[in-house]
């Protein structure tokens, strides 16, 4: 009689090890690239205020009108599972006043009902950082730098940074203008999506990667053309920066991100293993009016997220950061029962050895020294300890590298550690 059983909930995973140990390797080396920027940590609710989203990230976005988890609580109020981070990290600003430029870094899961697929889930995961109150190109150069260099810190060589400017509040109504002007003559040469859709948001037909769109828009007026004199020399200074301090871009007119609040740069990381259709493991932009949109004074901003799952099926395609094999440096063999083999454990840990140890049948008697080896050579340790009747006896250990052929070797208890570091060519400690 089978009970129901548990699944994780469709577009949902488990993340378990070693795949996990990757996530904390991944994460470290974020942390490592912010903080030598100056970025500090913040970690905000998963749930808000349902206004704040559709406020801050825009009604007519597919986040907001198709894909947001809404509910209720038991006090009435209308909440939202948060489908992004800037939306929060703006109310965090805004609620607290600190100093600026507020510059931090985050990562953690969102959660937006989409079509589960291929890197695509439906609580997926980020990393990226925010830096609000200042507008110098500077900080534009330093954010784009500070996505690049993970990238290659993980060693992805097949990824590309795609640069654009979406104008400002001053340049911008007018190219809209025409944008729409152009695309209402080819309205019936797009794709069926977009002739159904384009006039809810008409920059994103330019980077529609369907054939009818592209072709459609082939001859439309790009905002990189219509930029205001404050807008054209912020760009040139971006480039200017980008060039100086070695990241490689590529200029992408038609890259406008999904989002309504960006304004100016905006830029995307495109790994070419991905599938075409969705190879961006993430991007971000400048936002200099949601601070002001959201309540709070007029701030400009900029910042960026990338997806963890996808940025992860990347270094799957390209054979780099691979999960780290082995999680264990010793594992101590108990043959005698009582508490000898906890202690030696224990001591090994203390001394900073990763250690674990066999644990018990279930009649209470250790496992036989087969089983345990077995179980030692499964854990992926480099030496098994062995606690015997006579070690204890003699106040000794016997340790066998379970890697390379080594002989077995008997030392007295006091040299174990350093006998066990020995062996393991620990260059840590
Ligand atoms: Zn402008
Ligand atoms: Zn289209």
């Amino acid at each position: 009689m089978a009970a129901t059983t548990h699944r994780a909930p469709s577009g949902t995973r488990d993340i378990l090890p070693p795949e996990s140990q990757r996530w904390t390797a991944l994460l470290e080396l974020f942390e490592r690239e912010a903080v030598l920027a100056g970025y500090g940590l913040v970690l905000t609710p998963l749930f808000e205020d349902l206004s704040l989203f559709s406020r801050g990230v825009g009604e007519s976005t597919d986040i907001v009108a198709k894909e947001m988890y809404e509910f209720e609580d038991k006090g009435g109020r209308a909440l939202a599972l948060r489908p992004e981070f800037t939306a929060s990290v703006v109310r965090a600003f805004i609620q607290h006043r600190p100093a600026t430029p507020w510059k931090v870094w985050y990562w953690g899961p969102n959660f937006r009902y989409e079509r589960p697929q291929a890197g695509r889930y439906r609580q997926f995961f980020q990393l990226g950082a925010e830096a609000l109150g200042t507008a110098d190109p500077a900080l534009d150069v330093e954010m784009v730098a500070l996505a690049w260099r993970l990238i290659e810190s993980l060693r992805l060589t097949r990824v590309t940074c795609l640069l654009n400017t979406l104008g400002d509040a001053n340049c911008r109504p007018q190219y809209r203008a025409k944008l729409i002007a152009y695309v209402s003559e080819h309205e019936h040469e797009l794709c069926p999506e977009h002739q159904a859709r384009w006039r809810q948001n008409p920059l994103r037909v330019l980077d529609c990667k369907k054939e009818p769109c592209r072709r459609a828009t082939q001859d439309a007026p790009l905002q990189l053309d219509h930029l205001c004199d404050e807008c054209a020399d912020h760009w040139k200074r971006v480039r200017d920066g980008l060039d100086t301090v070695g990241i490689p871009y590529q200029v992408e007119p038609r890259l406008v991100r999904g989002l309504d609040y960006y304004t100016r740069t905006t830029f995307e990381l495109a790994a070419e293993a991905l599938e075409s259709a969705q190879n961006a493991v993430g991007g971000g932009g400048r936002y200099d009016g949601l601070v002001e949109e959201l309540g709070g004074p007029a701030t400009p901003a900029i910042g960026f997220s990338l997806g963890i799952d996808r940025l992860l099926l990347a270094c799957d395609a390209d054979g780099v950061f691979a999960a780290c094999s082995s999680v264990l440096d010793a594992f101590v063999v108990d043959l005698v029962g009582g508490w000898q083999a906890s202690a030696v454990t224990d001591e090994l840990r203390r001394a900073g050895v990763r250690a674990d140890r066999g644990f018990e049948c279930e009649d209470g008697r250790p496992r036989s020294l087969k089983a345990q080896l077995r179980a030692a050579d499964r854990s992926g340790a480099a030496v098994a300890v062995i606690v015997g009747a006579d070690e204890v006896a003699g106040g000794t250990a016997t340790l066998k590298p379970l890697r390379g052929g080594a002989e077995q070797v008997s030392v007295r208890r006091e040299e174990m550690v350093g006998a066990v570091r020995a062996l393991i060519g620990d260059s840590r400690l």
